[in-house]
């Protein structure tokens, strides 16, 4: 499919619809010996002593157009109860069971107000897949969007800065 680019007013092939984050907003790199971050957690020790934990999951927005979804690799906090439940049911069959866990949504995504901080269940898929991420009910543009999904003329507003944010960090 091609299309025009509000950004730069050309056109470019192809819809890209799967965006991540490498990790959650506030991580700054290792400071402590103990500080992890892979491709699917992160966990560090902040200033004063606090240990915080993260999981990568995907959130899906439907285009019901494309008969598809934009999906957001992002991250969501987890209790520490939680993370130590993830790590332990890692390799289990068995954990698609889990109830979700609560997480605080840890990414900053352009096109919306601030999402930091949004509400998380994060819902346990079956082996080798990342969790799903589901905003809890409320009144922000992307938890509408999560549950009504968007058009084709809505993500090609979220696509045009993306993709040239992406060039320019490149
Ligand atoms: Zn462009």
């Amino acid at each position: 499919m091609r299309w025009a680019c509000s950004v730069c007013g050309e056109e470019h092939e192809g819809l890209p619809l799967d965006w991540s984050y490498d990790s959650p907003s506030y991580w700054e790199g290792p400071r402590h010996e103990e500080d992890v971050l892979t491709a699917d957690i992160c966990s560090w020790t902040d200033d004063v002593g606090e240990r915080s934990y993260f999981i990568r999951g995907v959130l899906h927005v439907p285009v019901p157009e494309l008969n598809d979804s934009l999906r957001y690799g992002i991250w969501s906090s987890l209790s520490q109860q939680s993370f130590d439940r993830v790590l332990e049911l890692w390799d289990a069959p068995a954990r698609t069971e889990e109830p979700p866990y609560f997480g605080w949504l840890s990414n900053s995504l352009p096109g919306y107000p601030e999402t930091l901080n949004l509400k998380t269940d994060v819902v346990t898929a079956d082996l080798d897949l990342r969790p799903r991420i589901v905003l809890h009910d409320g009144d922000h543009p992307m938890i509408r969007e999560q549950q009504e999904g968007i058009t084709v003329d809505r993500l090609l507003d979220l696509v045009g800065p993306r993709l040239h944010e992406i060039a320019l960090d490149r």
